[in-house]
């Protein structure tokens, strides 16, 4: 049974093991695909792996053969799954495998946001300490979180270990959802409205999905109800945020700094309004890629293709 790999490269660049899969069936992998190539690569394969390779419906009416479509990742808008059940192809995705790794990433943003480490290490190695008359300086507002008020947009698996981490640095967490859980209240975390979150947070991290009712939710209206001088991270999906109108909220000082991991259009345009903002952090969307937790989406979706062939799927998403 022929297993193809259409877009390989960002979950294993060379550094964990394709095994897994390949004990399941003749494998090959690509590291990347192009659009016109996509039906020539599957070819007469049953099996097939994408993560951002697109599958539409022309794929699954040319390729009657394919069985099973795993995407490697959580998000599998890259599969038209309609289609891909008409056809009785299973589309399986990886529920979870990188919490832990988004909420640290999540805190890496916000630390940096706080005390500029970097800049001011390469300030040191620019001479700026040796020239110094003091015994130290800093180039940028430094700011302590314990006492201060986060705002958790998406109170879910990542959301709620964010709060943990927050909670250990001695801040207070305003959390909105629109599925709430009251019995994870405690003195240090309690649900709110969106428009009290907004009003009364120092940060605001997004966690919520994608979804119509989301997109935007931060723009000009949203910013203007913020605190001046709050701080916004976004490791969510770019399309949470109206770009233009935080860039104008960050020049403005309105919003004293963002970081965010994920943009609108992924890889980044050059005429992205936030590359020329002010107090901007921008990271090519890696809150997800430490080796452990890609690891981890290596074992389910092998996990996955496993449970399949046994006649068992788990993670099937259009059932
Ligand atoms: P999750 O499903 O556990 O949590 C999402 C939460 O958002 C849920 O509690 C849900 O009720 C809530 N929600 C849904 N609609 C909402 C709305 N309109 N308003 C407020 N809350 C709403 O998902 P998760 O595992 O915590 O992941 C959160 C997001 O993180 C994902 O959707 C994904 O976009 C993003 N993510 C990014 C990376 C990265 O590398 N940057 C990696 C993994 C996940």
């Amino acid at each position: 049974m022929k297993i193809v790999v259409l877009d390989g490269y960002t979950l294993n660049p060379g550094d964990i093991t394709w095994k897994g899969l390949e004990a399941l069936g003749e494998l090959t992998v690509y590291d990347r695909t192009g659009e016109s190539e996509i039906l020539e690569r599957i070819g007469d394969a049953e099996i097939v792996f994408t993560n951002k390779t697109p599958l539409k419906r022309e794929a699954f009416s040319a390729l009657p053969q394919i069985k099973y479509v795993g995407v490697l990742a959580t998000g599998y808008n890259v599969v038209d799954i309609a289609a891909a059940k008409e056809y009785g192809v299973k589309v399986t995705n990886i529920p979870t495998y990188g919490t832990a790794s988004v909420a640290q990433y999540t805190f890496a943003l916000l630390l940096e946001l706080c005390h500029h480490v970097w800049e001011h290490s390469e300030a040191v190695r620019r001479g700026e300490w040796n020239r110094c008359p003091d015994f130290c300086f800093w180039n940028y507002p430094l700011v302590e979180l314990a006492g201060k008020t986060m705002g958790i947009i998406g109170f879910g698996r990542i959301g709620r270990s964010v709060a943990q981490i927050a909670q250990a640095m001695g801040m207070r967490v305003l959390a909105y959802d629109s599925y709430q859980d009251k019995s994870l209240e405690s003195e240090t975390l309690r649900y709110g409205e969106l428009d009290e979150l907004l009003r009364k947070s120092d940060v605001i991290s997004l966690h919520c999905p994608l979804f119509e009712s989301t997109k935007g939710i931060i723009n000009k209206d949203s910013i203007a109800k913020m605190k001046d001088g709050v701080m916004l991270i976004n490791t969510s999906r770019g399309p949470l945020i109206i770009e233009e109108d935080l860039a104008r909220a960050l020049n403005s000082g309105k919003v004293a700094g963002a970081a965010v991991d994920v943009v609108s259009t992924e890889p980044i345009t050059t005429d992205n309004p936030l590359l020329q903002a002010k107090n901007c952090i921008i990271t090519p969307h890696i809150a997800w890629a430490p080796k452990e937790s890609r690891e981890r989406l290596m074992n389910i979706a092998v996990e996955n293709l496993a449970s399949f062939l046994k006649g068992e799927p788990v993670n099937v998403v259009n059932p």
